[in-house]
């Protein structure tokens, strides 16, 4: 069974919720309480220890003592052994898998992103039909746009953040003159917004005020 933080928060509110009920019971006791009611789990404990294991699900642990380890789902890096690191590891996984929620959508983690950005270019430039390296286009920038979301979820502007149907129609200036012929179809399919995107970036951020 997995325990995420997004569980973890659930249960907290409703120990909270629960002091009105049970006027007697200490905070612990009713952490206890609705760990069973919601996971089904014997208690707090339990829920938190199995919440632990879920931050380490995705990390892959350096070989060496003292070397660095990365979680393959919210792309920190980090030294395992430090409980300091840790810390600043949950912070940054919490945050992201609850972004990742409420987004309902989970972008891909740095190797996937490289990945992506070369077989798209690849596809784009060397695809048999136009509709063929138009799918290339897209998916390198589906590695962009994972990256720009990525950087939104740790700038916490990422509700603002626009979706990939509106970030193509954003990022065209990036492109510049690379797949030239292709611009048309993509303009006709996705729309063109100019001044959205820096045209030498290919994040978007939030305009400032
Ligand atoms: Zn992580």
């Amino acid at each position: 069974m997995q325990i995420t933080y997004c569980d973890i928060k659930q249960v907290k509110r409703l120990a909270k919720q629960l002091e009105s009920t049970y006027t007697t019971l200490k905070l612990g006791q009713r952490l206890d309480k609705a760990a069973a009611q919601l996971l089904g789990v014997r208690d707090y404990h339990e829920a938190s220890r199995l919440y632990d294991k879920w931050l380490m699900l995705h990390v892959h642990l350096s070989d060496h003592a003292d070397g660095v380890s990365k979680c393959s789902y919210c792309d920190f890096s980090f030294a395992a052994d430090l409980k300091d690191d840790r810390q600043l590891h949950r912070k940054q996984h919490d945050q992201f898998h609850e972004a990742c929620v409420s987004l309902d959508y989970l972008p891909g983690n740095f190797v996937q992103r490289e990945r992506m950005k070369s077989d798209g270019r690849e596809q784009a430039t060397n695809g048999q039909t136009t509709e063929d390296r138009l799918d290339g286009l897209l998916l390198l920038l589906r590695g962009w746009f994972d990256r720009s979301l990525f950087a939104a979820i740790y700038g916490n502007y990422w509700r603002k953040h626009p979706t990939f149907d509106t970030y193509v129609a954003m990022i065209q200036d990036t492109l510049g003159n690379s797949y030239r012929d292709l611009m048309p179809t993509l303009r006709e399919r996705y729309g063109y917004r100019t001044g959205e995107i820096e045209p030498a970036s290919s994040n978007w951020y939030p305009k400032p005020r």
